[in-house]
């Protein structure tokens, strides 16, 4: 077994934009559940990510800290083995953006698939954030601030992880040695759920989710409104599983692949309606929603409780980033100011930390 010291490091995060829900679950979450006990893991409450596009209401991005704070916890994440941080309370992250922005085109940022997607379901036409453009370069410093070398991530974020390894080639060809490492994206099974209304992708953006806090009747609700086939209209007719929202997800979370199999059989010949469909995968959420939820209710009465975790990761995690900042200052030769007991600038960064 590894000593922790030696363990690959895992960086990941979540903007919080809003709370945690089924795709990040397949997703990431249950990688990172899985993973903590081997790996050494950071996770990032990605709020400043969050404002790129959300600058309009700062006080949701805020109000998502603890809600999504909650949600890692109430999911199996245990702050000894994770250690869970903010973005905007760690500088080094800031300065290493910034640094890095300097090895990117717009060009490049203007051609990224992700974003590209992204600005169109986000109706941004021409009126981009220059932050929302940019943030594939802040993700790349909050890969790299960690010298991450695994990110498990939905599909959706492989274009994001191939930029930052980009970005870590440039830096490292410029520095003449191996400052940074190079990271792998784990992608699951299901790397990329779709919303219940069947769009690509499940999004707290789209309002097409079902939260990892939802209630009984709201998961039922949301199973209810779920897109099936419009052609199957009588339980007679013969259906299609193909963009049928409810089928995928059952291949997403039912663990009896073999009773999938019969309904999906049974469906296609005609004959099963879509309400003993629903009814199976309502079921199915139910069960495993249940328990997140009763460990998110304990969690939500002890809110200091969070926050202390939250306050305990960041401040470890800016011994790691700030000793990342230096490195790779000093691998490009770029000048530092020392002054008697630190670089000049760390005084002001620890009275920050203390606030
Ligand atoms: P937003 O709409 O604000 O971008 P989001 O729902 O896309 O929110 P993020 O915080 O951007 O969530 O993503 C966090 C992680 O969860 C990423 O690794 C992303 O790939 C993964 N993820 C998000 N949505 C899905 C999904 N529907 N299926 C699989 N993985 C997902
Ligand atoms: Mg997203």
């Amino acid at each position: 077994m590894p000593t922790c010291a030696e363990r690959p490091v895992i960086l990941t995060g979540d903007r919080t934009t809003g709370p945690l829900h089924l795709g990040h679950y397949v997703g990431s979450l249950k990688n990172r559940v899985a993973l903590q006990s081997t790996h050494r893991q950071f996770l990032l409450l990605a709020d400043a990510q969050a404002l790129t596009d959300n600058a309009h209401d700062p006080a949701k991005v805020s109000r998502n800290i603890l809600e999504i704070a909650t949600d890692y916890l109430a999911v199996g994440i245990e702050p000894d083995l994770t250690t869970i941080c903010l973005q905007s309370h760690l500088p080094a992250l800031a300065d290493l953006t910034l640094l890095y922005m300097n090895f990117v085109t717009v060009a490049r940022l203007e051609r990224n698939p992700t974003i590209k997607d992204e600005i169109q379901a986000r109706g941004f036409g021409r009126d981009i954030p220059a932050g929302f453009l940019c943030y594939p370069v802040a993700q790349a410093a909050d890969i790299t601030a960690f010298k991450a070398t695994i990110v498990p991530v939905g599909e959706d974020q492989a274009p994001l992880i191939e930029q930052t390894n980009e970005i870590v080639r440039r830096i490292n060809r410029q520095a003449g040695r191996d400052v940074l490492p190079e990271a792998r994206a784990l992608i699951p099974r299901v790397g990329r759920l779709p919303g219940i209304d069947g769009k690509a992708k499940m999004s707290k953006s789209q309002g097409n989710t079902i939260p990892l806090s939802a209630a009984p009747d709201q998961i039922r609700d949301a199973v209810r409104r779920m897109f099936t086939d419009p052609n199957h209209v009588r339980a007679s007719d013969p259906g299609r599983i193909e963009g049928n929202v409810v089928f995928t997800y059952l291949d997403a979370f039912d663990d009896d692949p073999a009773a999938v199999a019969n309904l999906k059989a049974r469906y296609i010949r005609g004959g099963l309606g879509d309400s003993v469909v629903k009814e199976r995968l309502d079921e199915v959420l139910q069960a495993i929603l249940a328990p997140i939820r009763a460990r998110r209710n304990l969690l939500a009465r002890d809110p200091g409780h969070v926050l202390d975790v939250i306050r305990r990761g960041t401040a470890q995690a800016r011994g790691v980033t700030e000793a990342t900042l230096r490195d790779v200052r000093d691998a490009l030769g770029l000048f530092t100011l020392h002054e008697p007991g630190g670089i000049v600038g760390d005084t002001h960064r620890m009275q920050y930390a203390q606030q």
